[in-house]
């Protein structure tokens, strides 16, 4: 048995590690050791599962979607509801985990980066609970893509700082959070969104989501009987797919397979499939770890681009790039169209309005499943809400 955890650098395999300025390694290293002390504690996992449960209304149901089962033809469709969770997607299990660490290590002030603004959202809303000074860093690109979280963070009590830099987009919010960080060391505590960046981050994020995975492992075998066939999830920076993943990892008979955005084509910058090698993909480095990115000939980070810009980046969680390397997981993509189908399809077949992210999970689903036979079953983690998308999607449907 693998138990699939990282070596004492942040590694798994080669994929990993902590690619930062001198003057973050002590705080990554005190980050590090402070995320171990709470990792066996019972106290801190109780307090976490207390508010997942009170706050956020965990745990989330497994919905058997029989109408799109049927429509589709093949295995029976399971779909993991984190679109219920408080904010309306699994970023809030994150983020819950997180303020929690940094109220034990006494910060006061808590950072992050946006893209959509989910995760921005996610984290104003548990720094409210608490009663922490919160700043979000956004892209100036996505602030006005996505103008209603905003709002949102704002009516939360959160000061969102637009970030006008680069393609003024997810990468440079990060860049600037960590610029913020590195200044602001002794009082902030940087509240990373995806299971991406330096160690500890990758394993820490994908530890606070595995609560989806451990759920509906439960959940599954309560319906069905036993495991499910397969797993599907959208994968931006790979957090509520490794999630999912990470519980049914060492159940040998679970295929699992990772949607990524694939835009409008295969071409470098028209896509954010780093899986796609013909289409810019290689093993890099970015904002902290080394994993699979987008990148032209000369090494410069690509320009992505996805429908939905929770998928909008070009790089991957390093633990994917892991589960790539070893064949344990599989990589496909979706594109804009077939997410923009599948985001309406879902919505007249089961009255689940599903985000844009989510919808190219929902769009392979589409290849999948009629593939597979009728006895079987699929978990696809329907990673959150439409609402945020409707007027986007209202917009391309009417210029299509
Ligand atoms: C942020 C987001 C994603 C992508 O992030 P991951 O870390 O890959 O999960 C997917 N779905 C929704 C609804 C999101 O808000």
């Amino acid at each position: 048995m693998n138990n699939y955890q990282p070596n004492e650098r942040g590694y798994w395999g080669e994929f990993g590690g902590r690619f930062v300025p001198e003057t973050l390694m002590f705080p990554l290293e005190e980050l590090t050791e402070m995320y171990f002390s709470v990792r066996d504690d019972a106290d801190f996992q109780a307090q976490f599962l207390q508010l997942l449960k009170d706050f956020s209304g965990r745990p989330t149901p497994l919905f058997h979607a029989q109408r799109l089962s049927e429509k589709l033809g093949g295995a029976q469709i399971y779909l993991k509801r984190e679109d219920l969770g408080h904010t309306g997607s699994h970023k809030i299990n994150n983020a819950i985990g997180q303020v929690l660490l940094a109220r034990k290590m006494g910060k006061k002030r808590v950072i992050a980066e946006t893209g959509a603004g989910q995760h921005g959202v996610a984290t104003a809303t548990v720094c409210a609970l608490f009663g922490l000074e919160c700043v979000v860093y956004m892209g100036t690109e996505d602030m006005r893509r996505q103008a209603l979280n905003v709002f949102r963070m704002r009516l939360l009590g959160a000061e969102v700082r637009g970030v006008d830099s680069g393609s003024k987009t997810l990468k440079d919010a990060i860049n600037e959070a960590l610029r913020d960080w590195v200044t602001n060391v002794d009082s902030t505590y940087y509240l990373l969104g995806s299971a991406l960046g330096p160690h500890p981050y990758p394993l820490m994020v994908r530890d606070f989501q595995s609560v989806i995975g451990r759920e509906a492992r439960e959940q599954i075998i309560e319906k069905t009987g036993s495991l499910p066939d397969c797993l599907v999830a959208c994968v931006g920076g790979g957090s509520n797919a490794i999630g999912l993943f990470h519980p049914f990892l060492n159940d040998e008979s679970v295929r699992m397979i990772g949607v990524e955005a694939g835009g409008k084509g295969n071409v470098l910058g028209e896509h954010a499939a780093r899986f796609n090698e013909q289409g810019g993909g290689k093993i890099g480095v970015l904002q902290g770890t080394k994993s699979y990115l987008l990148q032209d000939t000369n090494g410069q980070i690509a320009l992505t681009h996805s429908v939905s810009a929770g998928l909008d980046y070009a790089s991957i969680g390093p633990e994917h790039s892991f589960l790539h390397s070893i064949k344990r997981a599989e990589y496909v993509s979706a594109s804009d169209n077939e997410a923009l189908d599948a985001f309406q399809i879902l919505s007249q077949t089961e009255g689940i309005i599903p985000a844009l992210e989510s919808s190219h999970a929902i769009a392979y689903l589409q290849k999948l499943a009629p593939e597979l036979s009728p006895a079987q079953t699929i978990i696809c983690n329907l990673s959150g809400r439409g609402d945020k998308d409707v007027n986007q999607v209202q917009e391309m449907l009417l210029t299509k």
